[in-house]
């Protein structure tokens, strides 16, 4: 069997303002009972999935640079012992540039680490520190020269768009910044505002910047666009942009619904037809892997869900929907369960089909959400129109 890992690493040095992932500030303390249980984790799963072969290794968080080059090289070497690794895995960290120092990125080269990708976030320390970064822009830009330094030869940064107070000039210079410093793939992401975070807190109440308004973030998101494409990095995801050959193999997993195995509290598995996920909570995985099983059955996701599930994450890629593996396991065609949406996307110029891929155009994933309400809508009511 071949599939991907996904190692959660739950410790961050502070909160940031906008951030609901699982993660913890100030537990450093933590890591080597963290360590320990997630070496567990791994050998039982490897046990149990007969060492499976292993296509990609992506550690998030979190802020997994929180690590050192020695805890990760203990990480890998267990990970090399208990799978069969094959020689051409994307093995991806994500870092901090608050966090990244030439002795921790020697130390995750030489562990394997192929691949890094750096929270940027923006290149303006006003907007930095609004979100609760801990890092400033003039860090961001040494972090990719360290790294750059220390021999990494496949960079990400990670951009976000649509922050309170970010005009499109800033986030033009951020962009111009970014493309100077010649990375091999860029994550552009449109700032979600999640309920309970300081940062809606604060909007809610009124105080600081308020956010871009409708037609600042349009001519934002389509300056980045055009930039991006006339340095010649191609969308190839809503949100993902690469230099040819330099597509994030691990994330590529997520949106074909390929199996993953997920390790570290919050992490989600998808594998063997199986769904599972870890507690979000730190002690109660320490607990419960120590005690030999970490997770917790999600169950399998309906036919219904999961051919839904497959067209929703597929779709976010500019190839699209593989529609001969979507037959293979679903038994049809994407045409017959969703037919009114479908043929209503192609007249208006939204959804091309070629061969065996169904994909949407650009201004079609645009309004990408717009069409997948609509699509589960008539697989409820058998009308795209109907609530
Ligand atoms: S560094 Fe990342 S994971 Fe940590 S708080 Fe900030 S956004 Fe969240």
């Amino acid at each position: 069997m071949d599939l991907s890992l996904y190692i959660h690493v739950p410790f961050c040095k502070r909160k940031c303002a906008y951030c609901d992932f699982y993660s913890l500030a100030g537990m450093e303390e933590q890591i080597q009972a963290y360590k320990d249980a997630l070496c567990l984790e791994l050998a039982a799963q490897s046990d149990a999935y007969g060492h499976p072969h292993v296509r990609t290794i992506f550690f998030g968080g979190g802020t997994p640079t929180l690590l050192s080059g020695t805890d990760l090289g203990e990480i890998m070497t267990l990970i090399r012992n208990q799978y069969d690794v094959l020689p051409e895995c994307e093995i991806t960290m994500e870092g901090n540039p608050g966090t990244l120092t030439a002795q921790n990125l020697a130390g995750y080269l030489a562990a394997g680490v192929n691949r890094l990708s750096i929270g940027v976030q923006s290149f303006s320390d006003d907007l930095l520190q609004a979100i609760g970064r801990i890092h400033t822009a003039a860090q961001a830009v040494e972090a990719v020269e360290l790294a750059r330094q220390a021999g990494f030869c496949n960079l990400n940064l990670d951009l976000m768009y649509g922050l309170p107070g970010q005009t499109p000039e800033s986030l033009r210079e951020s962009v111009k910044t970014a493309i100077r410093l010649n990375p091999e793939h860029l994550s552009c992401y449109s700032l979600i505002v999640e309920p309970g975070t300081p940062l809606a807190a604060r909007l809610d109440a009124g105080e600081g910047a308020g956010l871009p308004d409708e037609d600042s973030a349009a001519e934002m998101e389509e300056d980045l666009k055009r930039r991006l494409r006339d340095a010649g990095y191609g969308r190839y995801e809503v949100s993902n942009y690469a230099k040819p050959g330099f597509e994030c193999r691990h994330n590529i997993v997520y949106w074909e619904c390929e199996p993953y195995l997920g390790f570290g509290p919050s992490a989600h598995s998808d594998c063997g037809g199986q769904r599972f996920y870890n507690p979000d909570d730190l002690t109660t995985y320490l607990d419960s892997a120590m005690r030999g099983q970490a997770y917790m059955m999600e169950g399998t996701g309906s036919l219904a869900e999961r051919r839904y599930e497959r067209m929703m994450m597929g779709l976010r890629m500019t190839r699209g929907v593989d529609t001969a593996r979507f037959r293979q396991d679903f038994g049809t065609e994407p045409e017959a369960v969703w037919p009114g949406t479908m043929d209503e996307m192609r007249r208006f110029n939204m959804l091309v089909r070629e061969s065996d891929r169904i994909r949407l155009t650009e201004s079609g994933m645009d309004v990408m959400n717009h069409w997948l309400v609509r699509m589960l809508d008539e697989e409820e009511t058998g009308d795209p129109e109907q609530k």
